[in-house]
């Protein structure tokens, strides 16, 4: 077990993401069967950011799965998940998909336990593999999160392989670096080469309808890992010079829902930059990130990922 849980909880707190709430009968029926009392999270788990504050309140220890920490929070304690997959099927994926030999190695974290045994084996067969830890936010080396690529930070490599699910890291990666990125996903062993040109063309689309619209609200969340009201603080000021009439929208989850009674023409978002990538066409006003508010103002050339560090 590479977590344990305090010798004196009785009451226990489980979190889990979407893609294993299924499980939670099983995980309380097993802590049951140990002596704990169990409260499963039913409110959201998207990422290591958002931890279940008011379950909190009411438990000894909250057992949050399967993000790694951002956040030293008393009484949280953090369950690795990881998914198996076979390195050597990966590198015959990259021997015939892959040509540049000098390759920067990331993954999301349930992948990342393998990544120093997949850059040697591609090492013995001929690639040069960079595989470096980014800042504080992530904790294994070659780790990325959707709102961080510091693994990227100043990369030598000319071509990045992303290990995972999904195009969303790997388009952000490519955004973040200007590199070719390839995902590979190790389950499937589906190879893709990203193109981000369709994703910039729909950011600028977004930001070209905040042309000429005056009143803007200032998404900040109270998810403890995501809130950077002091950024939308900076944001408002430059707004408010910039000739904008703004205001902070502070909020836990931000969805479509809560926006609507709003009277903002549109809304930047200081809160999981996912949102804006993945979830802006559910909105009915455009959101756009902070970085591209700067672009709005004219204060950012070139366009630029949202991190958070
Ligand atoms: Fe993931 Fe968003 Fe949280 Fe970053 S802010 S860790 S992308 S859920």
């Amino acid at each position: 077990m590479e977590f344990e849980i305090p010798k004196d909880a009785k009451v226990i707190g489980v979190q889990l993401p979407d893609g294993l709430k299924p499980k939670a009968m099983e995980i309380s029926e097993k802590l049951k069967s140990m002596g704990y009392e169990v409260l499963i999270s039913g409110e959201s788990c998207f990422g290591a950011c958002d931890i279940d504050l008011n379950l909190l309140k009411i438990v000894d220890v909250i057992l949050h799965f399967a993000h790694t920490p951002i956040l030293n929070i008393k009484g949280v304690v953090y369950v690795p998940y990881r998914v198996d997959y076979d390195i050597n099927r990966v590198v015959e994926v990259v021997k015939s998909n892959i040509r540049e030999k000098k390759l920067a190695l990331i993954s999301t974290a349930q992948y990342c336990h393998k990544l120093r045994d997949l850059k040697e084996l591609l090492e013995a067969n001929g690639y040069e593999v960079e595989l470096k830890k980014g800042s504080r936010r992530v904790v294994y080396p070659g780790q990325v999160l959707g709102c961080n690529y510091t693994a990227l930070r100043n990369s030598k490599s000319n071509t990045v392989l992303f290990i995972g699910d999904g195009l969303f890291h790997a388009i952000g990666a490519s955004v973040y670096t200007g590199k070719d990125v390839y995902a590979l996903n190790p389950l499937s062993l589906e190879i893709t080469r990203v193109e981000t040109s369709g994703f910039l063309k729909e950011r600028y689309k977004l930001i070209s309808k905040c042309v000429g619209l005056e009143r803007v609200g200032f998404v900040v969340s109270s998810k403890p890992g995501q809130n950077r009201l002091r950024l939308a603080k900076v944001l408002i000021d430059k707004a408010e010079r910039a000739g904008f009439i703004a205001d902070i929208v502070y909020l836990n989850d931000l969805t479509p829902e809560k926006l609507y009674n709003l009277p903002y023409e549109f809304y930047v978002n200081t809160a999981c930059p996912r949102i804006s990538y993945d979830d802006y066409k559910n909105y009915e006003k455009p959101i756009i990130t902070p970085q591209e508010f700067e672009i709005l103002i004219g204060e950012r050339e070139g366009y630029a990922i949202d991190e958070i560090e």
